[in-house]
């Protein structure tokens, strides 16, 4: 039986790793995909203290280097279940029961969609949620990106270095993203802004060809492009852990800066907390934070 199992190796689910490593605990890391977490893609990352410019698979590489090198083990499975039992807590994945006395929940959040129809049928044919792993396939291309949050602004900028021209759509008239980005958007002669504006359909055979948007509720227009950027935010991936965890309505585990579940020996770290700042330094902090907190609860127990 392992001390900790973390399920999830993001930034928070491997600091979270090894901070139980350093206090000599054995710690199973399972993860669904690979190491990094939504961090990977980032190009540069500017805003982690100590570390100018890092791009996210570099600091993803860092980090699960450091993990291994304390001890942490980890697979690679996806996780369907987890049981809370009186003396343990198991873990489900596609291939295997993993038993543990406590567990730490870092799954992150995935991209959020549209919702519109045909959304799911034209990814990987014009429509994408990362903006630095497709963006190649869109040189001197028009395009569209959604959103009006840091990411949208962000692959706005990115994307209008490689594409001939960026629309960038927002609902609102205003931007939630650091005022400097948005700026320096305001400011690219190839990035044309539509406020207020929702995209109501996706056409083309196969591919993107046109996007039907509506702007400030009456007017409708087409835009010819051949790729669509969506970055409206995220939703986390706590699914598999409803009925058992607490959550909030929109799906956000409850916790507070003590990372404490509703259950004894469970623990949240990341994006998939409620919190009010959902940032790499934040998803690092919440891992040392839960492994603390479950290292003590074992503690306790001995
Ligand atoms: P976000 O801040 O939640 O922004 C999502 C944007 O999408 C909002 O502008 C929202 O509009 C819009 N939106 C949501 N649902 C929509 C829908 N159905 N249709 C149209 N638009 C919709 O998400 P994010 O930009 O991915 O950022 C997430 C977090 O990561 C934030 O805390 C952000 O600051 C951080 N982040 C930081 C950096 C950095 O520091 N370098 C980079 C990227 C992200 P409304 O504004 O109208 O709600």
């Amino acid at each position: 039986m392992y001390d900790i199992i973390i399920i999830g190796a993001g930034p928070a689910g491997m600091s979270a790793a090894i901070y139980a490593k350093r206090a000599k605990k054995n710690v199973l890391v399972i993860e669904a995909l690979t190491y990094g977490g939504q961090i990977v893609n980032t190009l540069d990352i500017e805003n982690y203290p100590a570390e100018a410019h890092i791009s996210g698979y570099d600091f993803s590489t860092k980090l699960f280097n450091q993990a291994k090198e304390l001890g942490a083990e980890f697979i690679f499975e996806k996780v369907f279940e987890i049981t809370n039992n009186e003396d343990y807590k198991e873990v489900r994945t596609n291939n295997n029961k993993y038993q543990a006395k406590t567990i730490i929940i870092a799954t992150g959040a995935k991209n959020r969609k549209l919702g519109l129809d045909k959304e799911d049928d034209y990814v990987g044919k014009g429509i994408s949620y990362c903006a630095t792993c497709d963006g190649n396939f869109y040189k001197k291309k028009e395009v569209a990106v959604v959103g009006g949050g840091n990411t949208a602004v962000e692959d706005a900028l990115y994307l209008s270095n490689i594409a001939s021209k960026v629309n960038l759509i927002h609902r609102r008239d205003e931007f939630r993203a650091s005022e400097k980005e948005v700026e320096l958007v305001k400011n690219k002669p190839n990035i044309e802004i539509y406020y207020n504006s929702v995209i109501t359909e996706f056409i083309g055979d196969n591919h993107i060809e046109k996007i039907k948007i509506l702007k400030n509720e009456e007017e409708v227009e087409e835009l010819n492009v051949s790729g669509v950027f969506i970055a409206v935010g995220q939703t986390p991936s706590n699914e598999i852990f409803r009925g058992l965890i607490d959550m909030d309505d929109n799906g956000y585990i409850i916790a507070g800066e003590d990372c404490h579940t509703n259950i004894e020996g469970i623990y949240v770290a990341g994006d998939n907390r409620k919190k009010e700042l959902r940032q790499l330094v934040t998803a690092t902090s919440d891992g040392a934070i839960a492994a603390t907190e479950a290292v003590k609860y074992l503690n306790n127990k001995n």
